[in-house]
């Protein structure tokens, strides 16, 4: 067996992982990161991710301090406007159904903008996420509030940052190194056990920070926790994150919290793998749904397509694609519908039908209720609002009227030939029950006692997100709670 010794000992190499490495290493502490998957799948979840991220601006300076100086052309092409802390805890509050701890919420927008300056001084860069936001008759952008910049590259853009980061400065991560428990005793946490090359290895330390994930990647965990038919939903992200960080702290006796059968899955494409790979990244994505309708097996609508935007909608629409027959449902477009459609429908492995009428589409369409979808797109085009004028540059209430499922903004008839149809199903992002910490990143027992030497960041805390997520909080909350729990260890 062997032993290293370092004072903070990190599980987990993706975001929070690598801003609890950087920032304990900032506090003059030695720091090692022990990574479950080989070097060349490095990066979690993280690395799998859009990279768009959610943080509080005042608008365009405070974008610029992010992105560099926005030329007058691209001023002239945008309307930034601004994100403000009250605005953050609207949305977090609302999309959570007013769940989410205050302290959680607090960190995580409070420490949001000064975390991004942070990141971009680690050598993070950053654009303006133009795709998703309101488009202006004019053909000028309005931000919608929420994520306004995207990192460059992407996920792989802010690993391969931060991993340079790391390797500048020499913090040293182990991979293909699986953590399996924590070393502890009446006094707290002093280090974990790892398995290694069929190796055991023993980590010695003061603090141990579990940055490791949720349980999204573990068939029977997903089962016994989210529910039945969980175990058929797609992985959209790594596969190593099968909750054995979560396992490890509540065999000690930590305090589970949050939503634990709740968790972030999204529109993904009927071909794609049960679980997902790099060279795949996003390809799978399927959220241009408001641009359509979606029908299951039985030829029904089942849910409000244009309830919000994207962004505070995509996250629950996994869980409800999940609940349809056969977990499969199709997205539909008409002409006008699918000039809409991101580049990633376009992918050669898209479960994609194209025909010249509906009737035709839906002969395609294996496993529906033909009739029965053939009679739901006759209803749904009657009843849009033709009274109300199309707007893509707000939520403009062009509804439905009469339908037992609205469609309650954005809704136009499918009436334009060629028509499309996606095939979807559920993919699951991540969960979001997790572990109690206290602001300092600290774990707590079951008796709501601090554990000392352990902490926790990233998906492994509990109380942020229930029910559904605003898109771009991910990485945030891995970035803010990484740092939080670096901090919280470098002073253990
Ligand atoms: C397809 C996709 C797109 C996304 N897009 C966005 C987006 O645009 N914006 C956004 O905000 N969020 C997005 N997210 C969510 C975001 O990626 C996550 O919330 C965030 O990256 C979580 O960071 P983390 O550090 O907690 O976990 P991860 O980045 O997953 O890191 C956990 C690490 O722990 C390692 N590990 C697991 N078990 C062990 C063990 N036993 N021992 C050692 N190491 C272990 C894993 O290998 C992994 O490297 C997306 C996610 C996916 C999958």
């Amino acid at each position: 067996m062997h032993t290293h010794t370092a004072d903070v000992v990190i599980v987990g190499a993706g975001l929070s992982g690598l801003c609890s490495a950087l920032t304990a290493h900032e506090a003059g502490k030695s720091v090692i990161v022990i990574e479950r998957a080989p070097i060349e799948e490095r990066g979690g979840n993280t690395r799998f991710s859009n990279g768009a991220m959610r943080a509080v601006y005042r608008g365009v300076e405070d974008i610029e301090a992010l992105v560099g100086e926005i030329g007058e052309a691209e001023r002239a092409r945008a309307d930034f406007g601004e994100y403000t802390r009250e605005q953050y805890f609207d949305d977090l509050g609302r999309v959570t159904e007013y769940r989410v701890h205050p302290d959680m919420a607090g960190l995580l927008i409070d420490r949001s903008r000064e975390t991004m300056l942070w990141l971009r001084a680690q050598g993070v860069r950053f654009l303006p996420l133009y795709e998703w936001q309101f488009k202006l008759p004019d053909g000028r952008i309005k931000f919608s509030g929420g994520s306004a910049v995207e990192c460059l590259g992407g996920g792989d853009g802010i690993s391969t940052s931060l991993f340079a980061a790391c390797e500048k400065k020499n913090i040293h991560i182990h991979y293909d190194t699986r953590v399996l428990s924590l070393v502890e005793d009446a006094g707290g946490v002093h280090g974990v056990m790892a398995r290694s090359d069929g190796d055991d290895v023993r980590y010695e330390t003061g603090a141990v920070v579990l940055a490791c994930g949720g349980f999204e990647a573990n068939t029977e965990m997903r089962t016994r926790y989210l529910g039945p038919s969980w175990d058929l939903a797609r992985v959209r992200g790594s596969r190593f994150n099968t909750g054995d960080g979560l396992r490890m702290a509540l065999d000690i006796g930590a305090m589970a919290y949050g939503h634990w059968s709740g968790c972030h899955a999204s529109s993904w494409d009927f071909n794609a793998p049960e679980t997902n790979e790099l060279a795949f990244g996003t390809v799978f994505k399927r959220d241009d749904y408001l641009a359509g309708i979606v029908l299951n097996a039985n030829g029904e609508r089942f849910f409000d397509e244009g309830a919000d935007i994207r962004s505070l909608t995509y996250a629950k629409l996994g869980r409800a694609i999940l609940a349809q027959p056969s977990q499969i449902a199709w997205q539909i477009f008409d002409a006008k519908g699918s000039a809409q459609l991101h580049g990633e429908y376009r992918v050669r492995q898209s479960a994609r039908f194209q025909a010249a009428t509906l009737e035709e589409l839906i002969g395609k369409l294996e496993g529906i209720n033909r009739e029965k979808a053939v009679a739901t797109i006759r209803d749904f085009n009657a009843a849009v609002r033709a009274d109300i004028p199309y707007d893509a540059g707000r939520k403009d209430g062009r509804g439905t009227r009469g339908l037992a499922i609205p469609k309650s903004n954005w809704a136009l008839a499918l009436d334009e030939g060629p028509f499309e149809a996606y095939a979807v199903t559920c993919g699951i992002t991540f969960t979001f029950g997790g572990l109690r910490i206290d602001t300092d990143g600290r774990v707590l027992d079951a008796d709501a006692r601090v554990i000392p030497g352990l902490y926790a960041a990233g998906e492994m805390v509990g109380g942020l997100f229930y029910f559904n997520y605003p898109g771009g909080a991910g990485l945030m909350s891995a970035a803010v709670f990484g740092r939080v729990a670096g901090e919280g260890a470098a002073r253990a």
